[in-house]
């Protein structure tokens, strides 16, 4: 009988200590590739599946389990877990499946940051191993994140859609910059598409920061223009809209 080779992934790091992708001490598992191309990405280096430059490597579900193993009594002390990161974790999802199968028999909690541009038919089966889901929304307008990431945002949000009916433990994350997607407008149509998602623990918004820009010139790439993050009273009004419309601010 043919043997088949367990699967292994390309992850570009992963973090230990980590405190803001879920409850509890965590680690994260920043995964390779990416469909996506944000004008304000932080991480290029994980847009290719392959490692380049010094940026990424292989390993196996069971070599990850072994790695993660090391702080699995903070993950039970603290009450944290594991979770997976990108990139877009999706865009590896046998890896990924396999290894949340693998987390799961060793009691790790489980969550995702995603940005749910990935076939339903894929994503499905994923989520539902995970305890925890971050989902990015970048842009309302279709047209405008064609812009600001090359994909339009149709399939990121029927898969939204269809995570926040089946899901009990969703977050949806704004990573909000100025000029670009912290208009009201964009806001308030961000309330209306939310309305009512029993799912939804609430909304986070991740001001911009440029911590990834040195990354481009050591990957070859052109530096992309800078950007900035909303402040002070504009950033406020923005959270009281996503109250006014009945959400929960993370
Ligand atoms: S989805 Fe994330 S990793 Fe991919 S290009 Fe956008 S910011 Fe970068």
């Amino acid at each position: 009988m043919l043997e088949t080779s367990p699967p292994s992934g390309v992850i570009f790091q992963i973090q230990r200590w980590s405190l803001h992708d879920g409850e509890g001490i965590r680690s994260t598992v920043f995964m390779k590739g990416c469909p996506l191309r944000c004008q304000w990405c932080a991480n290029p280096e994980s847009w290719s599946a392959r490692p380049e430059a010094g940026f990424g490597f292989s390993l196996t579900v069971d070599e990850l389990i072994a790695k993660l193993r090391r702080d699995a009594i903070f993950y039970r002390e603290s009450g944290g877990g594991v979770t997976f990161s990108g990139g877009e974790p999706l865009a590896q999802p046998v890896f990924l499946h396999a290894a949340l199968e693998a987390c799961g028999e060793a009691g790790f909690h489980r969550a995702i940051e995603t940005g749910a541009y990935a076939p339903w038919e894929k994503a499905a089966p994923i989520f539902n191993l995970l305890e925890e889901v971050f989902v990015d929304i970048k842009h309302m307008n279709s047209a405008r994140h064609k812009e600001l990431t090359g994909k339009p945002n149709t399939v990121i949000l029927r898969n939204i859609s269809r995570l926040l009916e089946r899901h009990d433990n969703v977050t949806v994350r704004v990573p909000l910059v100025a000029g670009v997607n912290d208009d009201e407008a964009n806001i308030r149509a961000l309330c209306a598409f939310l309305q009512g998602a029993q799912a939804l623990r609430g909304v986070e918004f991740m001001p911009y920061h440029n911590l990834g820009v040195g990354k481009y010139t050591r990957l070859g790439l052109p530096v992309p223009p800078p950007h900035a993050a909303p402040q002070g009273r504009h950033l406020e009004k923005l959270k009281d809209l996503l109250r006014e419309g009945g959400l929960t601010v993370l």
